[in-house]
């Protein structure tokens, strides 16, 4: 499998190759940037596609042949969409996961006060949310992690172990921080793009078109974007006789420690 480990020897091996040959025959220097060119690209594939899992193990959807999925937000808590959200889910007993920033949490602790007595899991998504935050320290990353797990910690007396990269960016950074926090980092397989795309008709077509079994969708408890969305999401994917599971259920693991 392609892992960070078996790209460098792989890039390592063909480099000492075409060294070897320029003893014999002068090799063009085009071929020396040609050696690092397939590496460069996986290991920024890797960091952009969660979905790879090129630094760390990320679960993203069930190999399942029920008809279930799992629904998960991201970004919050907001003050104005977190309830709405919160609101639509009751009214159709579905349990998600919320993705919550740290500095969020500790501004809307009856938020997740609120997710947490309604059955909802409280994942981690950093403290800052920062707009570089893939390019901080693995010492830093750490920091940020355990600190909003704190703070979930303080409202509901769980300690969280679901962690989303923001940007669902990972490198070695970020999967060393995890998994020293003994993290199951989670990303998604079908993402709504509700933060792209403000056309709420656009956005239903591509979350109808794409959906599928063992799905864990990707939504946005912020912005004004989601509006009626969610609820005719619901309708639909209940209609096809899908089931809303929550994550940990999905998955087979634990949400809390
Ligand atoms: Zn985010």
């Amino acid at each position: 499998m392609l892992n960070p480990r078996t790209i460098i020897m792989l890039t390592a091996a063909i480099l000492i190759t075409v060294l070897l040959t320029d003893m014999f025959i002068q090799v063009p220097i085009w071929i020396y940037a040609v050696t690092f060119l397939p590496a460069i690209s996986l290991f920024a594939y890797g960091s952009v596609s969660i979905r790879s899992g090129f630094y760390v193990k990320t679960l993203c959807s069930a190999k399942t042949q029920k008809k279930e999925i799992a629904v998960s937000f991201d970004d919050g808590p907001d003050r104005n969409i977190t309830p709405a959200v919160l609101d639509v889910l009751l009214k159709n007993n579905i349990q998600a996961v919320f993705f919550c920033i740290g500095e969020k949490v500790r501004e809307y602790p009856d938020l997740i006060r609120r997710m947490h007595a309604e059955g909802h899991i409280v994942g981690n998504h950093s403290h800052s949310h920062h707009a570089v935050f893939d390019l901080y320290s693995c010492k830093r990353i750490r920091r940020e992690l355990k600190q909003t797990e704190n703070l979930i910690y303080e409202v509901i007396g769980e300690r969280t172990k679901l962690f989303r990269p923001p940007y669902g960016v990972t490198n070695p950074a970020v999967a060393a921080a995890a998994k020293s926090l003994g993290y199951n980092v989670i990303g998604w397989s079908l993402k709504s793009k509700d933060t792209v795309i403000h056309e709420q008709k656009a956005l239903l077509k591509r979350l109808k078109t794409r959906l599928r079994k063992g799905d864990v969708v990707l939504f946005h408890d912020r912005g004004n974007h989601l509006g009626d969305v969610l609820k005719e999401f619901i309708q639909y994917t209940l209609n096809e006789n899908y089931r809303f599971v929550r994550i940990d259920k999905l998955l087979n693991i634990k949400a809390y420690a």
